[in-house]
């Protein structure tokens, strides 16, 4: 650059600074109804309504019936930075919520077109935010809304083209959406989740209590063949517990579609555990094939950072070595079951 013109060092206006966080955790319609949803979880609600319009694109509504939120704290709830789940670094070692991070309302509702209606527990009203995007100004007004919460969130990425250029068929979209629904859906069985789009119901599930209904909301989300087929996994030792389902080696995939791990009931992509069950299954599967899995691990808060990615979708195990062996040999004593019984031949 030109000496004589470099430019003064600035802070960014609020609604810029909201747009750049935005683009790291929401890159399309689906990241918007995942956030969404943790939230709704996060609230302790048992009901979760999901409406979508032009995958996602034109409408996104969420409604719930967690705790809400005050009406004092509507406009924090759309502030970045602005949480109720943790107070300081260290309340990440007790995590027990999805969210931390105070970004994802003030992210939306930057690239949006935002509304949230929220009914405080034990209020006796409910209120409505209203986002003016040009002025940064918050409306609040009382509205009728049962107990819970509603997000709507419309027009998305309406004033960034760039990421809206990205965005594919409506259809594709939605396909995301349920993908996100489903892997939310496998995380809480004792929630219940309806998903609507264009005013069709595409998923329906209602909260389960008992193993014959959790394996019906397996069968209906992963497929029968799946439900039908599955071993089931149960370890623990004294610092963690490990339980899902797996699949025979018979059933195994060409493609690595079907494979679910969480922790602490957060879904959680990881090469550790994808390398774990590679291990497991070396001995029984032939290569190019990919077993399907539903599993969750608990585990201490302390003994994992959750802290790693924006999107929260990575963490780092502190005693990842156990972890690797508690998955390995799990597995192993699972598909023990599905050998052939050694026959023995006793000569006479
Ligand atoms: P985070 O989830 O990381 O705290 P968010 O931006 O997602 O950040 O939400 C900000 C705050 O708004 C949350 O901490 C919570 O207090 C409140 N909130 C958001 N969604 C809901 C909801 N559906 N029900 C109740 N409270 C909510
Ligand atoms: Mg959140």
């Amino acid at each position: 650059p030109n000496l004589s013109d470099i430019p003064p060092i600035c802070l960014l206006p609020l609604q810029v600074a909201n747009q750049i966080a935005a683009g790291e955790v929401i890159e399309r319609p689906a990241s918007v109804v995942k956030e969404l949803l943790e939230n709704s979880l996060d609230a302790g609600a048992d009901q979760i309504e999901i409406d979508i319009e032009k995958g996602g694109i034109g409408l996104i509504r969420i409604r719930d019936n967690g705790c809400g939120i005050r009406e004092a704290e509507l406009p924090l709830a759309v502030s970045r930075h602005a949480t109720n789940k943790i107070k300081e670094l260290t309340d990440l070692e007790k995590l027990h919520s999805l969210g931390f991070r105070g970004e994802a309302l003030a992210s939306i509702a930057s690239v949006s077109h935002f509304v949230i209606h929220s009914h405080f527990y034990n209020a006796e009203n409910g209120y409505s935010l209203l986002l003016n995007t040009l002025s940064d100004e918050v409306i609040i007004e009382p509205v009728a809304h049962p107990i819970g919460t509603t997000v709507e969130v419309r027009e998305l990425f309406y004033n960034t083209p760039a990421r809206r250029k990205f965005l594919r068929a409506e259809k594709t979209e939605f396909g995301h959406i349920q993908e996100i629904v489903k892997r939310l859906a496998l995380s809480r069985f004792n929630v219940s989740f309806n998903l609507r789009h264009q005013g069709k119901t595409t998923v329906s599930l209602k909260k389960t209590d008992d193993e014959t209904s959790r394996l019906l909301r397996i069968g209906s989300l992963c497929g029968t063949e799946f439900m039908q087929t599955a071993l089931t996994v149960s370890n623990e030792n004294s610092a963690m517990r490990l339980s899902g389902w797996i699949s025979p080696p018979s059933h195994a995939r060409g493609q690595a579609d079907q494979q679910y791990f969480f922790v602490n009931g957060r879904i959680v992509r990881d090469k550790l555990v994808n390398h774990a069950v590679r291990q497991a299954y070396s001995d029984v599967l032939y290569g190019g094939r990919h077993p399907c899995y539903v599993l969750y691990l608990d585990i201490d808060p302390s003994e994992v950072d959750v802290n790693v990615h924006p999107t929260k979708h990575e963490v780092r195990f502190v005693q990842s070595g156990w972890v690797h062996h508690l998955l390995v040999s799990s597995l192993q004593q699972t598909l023990e079951q599905t050998r052939p019984q050694a026959t023995v031949n006793i000569a006479d």
